[in-house]
């Protein structure tokens, strides 16, 4: 078996859906994961924040925006104006649980579960119906039934163990040898839809192919493999052919938008290897990633931006790190805050924070615990994995430079975004 996973660019529109068919032909035991299309995701996000604020009109207004996005899809598919049943039967579903306008404050994530997974769902069962459609017999798996996660809703992780028994009897009642399931998604032990983090399809591919034991992932994207910086921010980016698991986990985490930090774990644990791979040109190799693989040569720079940094102090005085660390540490893992970088002194302690709906809480909750907390915003983290001289001297300095770390292998920069 073979895990494919397509992003949501790579099906924005119906050539891309033709040209995942493409890439898939001929191939036999074949497992593919599809993102919702394009930017549907945010525009679910859009729906929900309508629902949160009570206004199912706006919420409708943004639903028939994402229903004709994906009709136009469907009719260039078909090539003449074409309906698909279960397509609508998501809509309505998507419409009636917003209509019903009963959003309570503490629900907010498991509804904003519920609805982003349309996202999924809709994106999934169009795919599946269109590689029918043209000759390509497969099956559609619901991965809320197969992917079982933690009880927690909006970054959930899923439990191995429990969905192993689950997906493979999914498999089994389907038959058949190419199945089409849902990234990102999955359900809680209570039976409702959870996601696993934006981004999440790369890991939701990850975990299906440890389940099964995949002889390989690939991750079909718009680029032509791991670059070692966005092009959009450095120029003079360039493709790496080779990464092992450790390279590639340390630079999902400092932010490389390569595949989701989560993505490793599962594959490295049954080492399955993971190509990432051009979605325009099946034929060109893209990136292998695996455990054997060297150590990559060429510095690495990764811009993660939307981080807030918490200067942390306790009002006693009392050393954080010796003292304190745990009671900081377990609240910002209680509000589900990512720290993506520590920094401490005698007596505080600096952490480098996403941006996210918990950060004000967390600060309160601090704060009630007898700490001084300063938060300042607007920051960015810079990695620079490998970094040499010039690259030191280009980065360290200046006055938006607020931390500054260097080890061994990596240079950490926090600054005030420019
Ligand atoms: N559709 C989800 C998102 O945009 C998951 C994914 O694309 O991996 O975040
Ligand atoms: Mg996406």
């Amino acid at each position: 078996m073979k895990v494919y996973k397509f992003g949501g660019a790579s099906v924005k529109n119906a050539d891309g859906v033709r040209n995942l068919r493409q890439i898939i032909d001929g191939e036999q035991q074949l497992f593919i994961i599809v993102s919702a299309m394009g930017k549907t995701t945010n525009a679910l996000e859009r729906v929900f924040a309508a629902a949160q604020q009570h206004n199912p009109a706006a919420a409708q207004t943004e639903i028939d925006q994402i229903r004709e996005y994906h009709a136009a899809i469907i009719s260039d598919l078909w090539q003449e104006s074409h309906q698909l049943e279960h397509v609508e039967a998501q809509f309505a579903d998507l419409e009636a649980f917003v209509a019903a306008n009963n959003y309570k404050v503490e629900e907010a994530e498991a509804w904003y579960d519920r609805i982003v997974a349309y996202g999924e769902l809709i994106s999934t069962t169009i795919v599946s119906e269109y590689l029918n459609h043209t000759g390509l017999k497969n099956t559609w798996i619901d991965m809320r039934q197969a992917i079982r996660t933690e009880q927690r809703h909006k970054d959930a992780e899923v439990d191995l163990a429990a969905s192993t028994p689950l997906l493979k009897a999914a498999l089994q009642e389907a038959g058949g040898s190419i199945f089409v399931g849902q990234g990102f998604i999955g359900g809680a032990p209570d039976g409702t839809t959870t996601t696993l983090g934006r981004e999440g399809s790369d890991y939701s591919a990850a975990v299906v192919a440890n389940i099964l034991e995949a002889e390989s992932m690939a991750v079909w994207k718009d680029v032509d493999g791991v670059l070692n910086a966005d092009p959009k921010i450095f120029a003079d980016a360039i493709k790496i052919p080779e990464l092992n698991y450790i390279d590639t986990i340390e630079l999902a985490y400092s932010g490389a938008q390569i595949i989701h930090p989560r993505t490793i774990k599962p594959l490295q644990n049954k080492n399955i290897p993971l190509y990432v791979r051009p979605f325009g040109d099946k034929h060109k190799p893209g990136t292998a990633i695996c455990g054997t693989s060297p150590k990559v040569e060429v510095p690495i720079l990764i811009l993660k931006k939307d981080q807030v940094l918490l200067v942390i102090r306790s009002r006693d005085f009392s050393f954080v790190l010796e003292e304190k660390f745990a009671t900081i540490f377990s609240l910002l893992e209680k509000y589900r805050v990512k720290v993506h970088l520590i920094h401490n002194s005698a007596v505080d302690i600096g952490v480098c924070v996403d941006q996210s709906w918990h950060i004000d809480e967390v600060v309160e909750a601090l704060r009630e615990a007898n700490f001084d907390v300063q938060k300042m915003v607007d920051m960015e983290l810079l990695t620079i994995r490998g970094y040499n001289d010039e690259l030191r001297q280009k980065y360290s300095t200046g006055p938006h430079v607020l931390i500054k770390q260097m080890s061994w292998e990596s240079m950490r920069i926090v600054r005030k975004k420019a």
